[in-house]
């Protein structure tokens, strides 16, 4: 499908939020649909948004056909939802830099072609510091790990990576030395308010698997769909979908019309993944022991689920962005 832009060689945001509620709705390999969300929001789109035409010319083709994965590299042992105190450092040489640190919990980093590294210029300096560099995962001086196991999402693979001398050219700068927190916030932005856009499409399967279940599933001698209990719990899960689906086409609509989502963003990211985590646990209830069981969808779409209350800013900080966007 051609998906059209919005005059700015950007897609609608619209549209992707419709295709990945598609593509969530369609398959049961959410681990698939979060590193294509890795790759897209914080990958491709800071290419769009901040890349040279020369990046732009380099690696965006590669990204869309799948020759190159993407990965984002921010996270660090000692830096996670205070992104800024990050330490790995930039130290400007010859014609580039060298980059040194460690970046951990990066989605295909095991697997990427390419990775939106950030660094610091100045430790002290916090976000001022802060530059995003594109690097190729074969650039001497970049050393990956294996993937680490963890409780869901078991096929995006996450891990580490070590930076350790590595060069790379000025070209390599995305955007501006010492404004990568302005790359960082802006696909952040984008990324929380859209990064949830495939769990809609789970929500909607996980509502109309309930009420056929509902109906079907007969104890003491009706369909357990008549005990009001059960039924409100669906209802539940039907109003979560709705609200959580309207929410997220929002974002899509102010991106669309080139306006700032920084609160609506986060609004999103906040409600949608607390959703999706209660109608995930609602549809393991709803099915009973069989929903417990590993090899029944239910089961591993709750671990899936849990990992958004973590990714893209924990919901704790999502409700600091809310309180300070309100000026509190
Ligand atoms: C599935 C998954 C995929 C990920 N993919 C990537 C990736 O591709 N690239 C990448 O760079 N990172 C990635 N991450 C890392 C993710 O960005 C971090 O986990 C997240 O920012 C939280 O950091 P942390 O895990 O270090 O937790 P911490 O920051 O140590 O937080 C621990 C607890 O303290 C709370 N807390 C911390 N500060 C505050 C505060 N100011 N106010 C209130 N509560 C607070 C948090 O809410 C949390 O409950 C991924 C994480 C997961 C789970």
């Amino acid at each position: 499908m051609a998906i059209p832009t919005n005059g700015d060689s950007m897609p609608r945001l619209s549209d992707l939020i419709a295709v990945m509620e598609g593509l969530g709705y369609g398959t049961d390999d959410q681990g698939l649909l979060f590193s294509l969300n890795a790759h897209l929001w914080r990958t491709m789109v800071p290419l769009v948004l901040y890349g040279t035409p020369e990046q732009r010319e380099r690696y965006p083709p590669g990204l869309a056909d799948g020759t190159l994965i993407g990965a984002n590299a921010s996270t660090e042992p000692e830096a996670g939802s205070d992104i800024y105190a990050m330490k790995t450092s930039a130290r400007p040489a010859e014609g580039g830099y060298f980059l040194n640190g460690t970046k951990t919990y990066i989605t295909s980093a095991p697997v990427a072609d390419l990775m939106v590294v950030y660094a610091t210029l100045d430790e002290k300096a916090g976000p001022l510091g802060i530059t995003a560099f594109l690097v190729e995962a074969d650039t001497p001086g970049v050393q990956g790990s294996s993937a680490f196991d963890k409780m869901g999402l078991r096929t995006a693979a996450m891990g580490l990576i070590d930076l350790r001398g590595c060069w790379v050219a000025d070209s390599a700068v995305l955007g501006r030395p010492g404004r990568g927190s302005q790359v960082f916030e802006s696909a952040m932005e984008y990324e929380r308010g859209s990064i949830l856009a495939a769990c809609l499409g789970v929500m909607r399967r996980q509502v109309e698997k309930a009420v056929d279940h509902a109906r079907r599933r007969q104890q003491f001698g009706q369909p357990i769909g008549k005990f009001q209990a059960v039924s409100h719990r669906i209802a539940d899960m039907k109003v979560r979908l709705d609200a959580a689906r309207a929410l997220v086409q929002r974002i899509g609509e102010l991106k669309d019309q080139g306006e700032s989502a920084t609160l609506e963003a986060a609004v999103a990211k906040l409600f949608v993944s607390e959703a999706y985590v209660q109608s995930s646990l609602d549809a393991v209830r709803l099915q009973g022991a069989k929903g417990y069981l590993s090899e029944n969808p239910e089961s591993w779409q709750l671990r899936d689920a849990i990992g958004s209350l973590l990714y893209s800013g924990t919901s704790d900080i999502q409700h600091n962005i809310i309180a300070r966007e309100l000026g509190l």
